[in-house]
């Protein structure tokens, strides 16, 4: 779906421009509302929740690739162009039934963007690229590993690079002793990015309840928040992983 403001009916009242979590509506010299198309992140916030008086938000198809960003932007169901929900994490909160970070693993997710500043993936990319070339293991039921032209470089397909989106979260694995090199490379790669991101680790704890990674975070002086997370209830890892 395509979201764009009628301006010929549009009366200029404002209403809309504070649901917008982009910043994305205006007011022209026109004294109608317009949308910037590259803030907007599709996300149908003005539509859904604005109540224009006079219905002048509309919604029209959306093709391909602009497509892709209502993607990101609507979390909660699946979507033809990714294949999967959301933007990402939910392999990382089930770790205790699909087992995938194993001890001696580190599981990442990188959460790039947050509402009101988006993040372009080009920049995405300057991300994956810089995991890629340390041969981490891009998470495959990841809408953004599922844009990616080649998983071994992290490189996105050319068509949606000039797409803007509300937040996107890169996911992989890595071995235990690499985290010193991928922690360096997101440091670096940060400053050539412009956006805000967060990276996110899992691990198992140690038999002795220790936590794997602590004492080098401590060294560095890196600030974390370290969080558990148990799902009652929910069973041993499926044998398949
Ligand atoms: S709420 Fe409707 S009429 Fe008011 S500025 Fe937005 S689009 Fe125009
Ligand atoms: S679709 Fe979302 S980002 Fe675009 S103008 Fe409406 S509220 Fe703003």
């Amino acid at each position: 779906m395509r979201r764009l403001i009628i301006t010929d009916s549009c009366v200029g009242c404002t209403r809309c421009i504070p649901y917008c979590p982009s910043g994305a509506i205006s007011i022209g010299k026109d004294r109608k509302a317009h949308i910037d198309r590259y803030k907007c992140i599709e996300c149908a916030v003005c539509f859904n929740n604005a109540n224009c008086p006079v219905s002048a938000i509309e919604l029209e198809e959306l093709g391909w690739p602009r497509s892709v960003r209502e993607v990101f932007a609507t979390v909660y169901k699946e979507h033809k162009e990714t294949n999967v929900p959301g933007r990402g994490t939910e392999e990382m909160k089930t770790n205790d039934v699909t087992g995938r970070f194993k001890p001696g693993e580190i599981g990442f997710s990188i959460d790039m963007g947050r509402p009101g500043v988006g993040v372009d993936l080009k920049d995405a990319e300057k991300v994956t690229m810089a995991l890629a070339r340390l041969g981490v293991e891009f998470e495959p039921l990841n809408p953004l590993t599922f844009l990616m032209s080649d998983k071994r470089t992290g490189k996105l397909r050319d068509d949606v690079l000039n797409e803007r989106v509300h937040s996107c979260i890169p996911e992989f694995k890595i071995r235990e002793d690499q985290f010193p090199q991928v922690f360096e490379a997101l440091q670096k790669v940060s400053k050539e990015i412009n956006t805000v991101f967060s990276p996110g680790l899992c691990v198992k704890t140690n038999p002795d309840g220790t936590v794997p990674i602590l004492r080098y975070l401590d060294q560095k002086k890196i600030f974390y928040r370290p969080n558990g997370k148990t799902n009652v209830g929910l069973g041993k890892p499926a044998a398949k992983f």
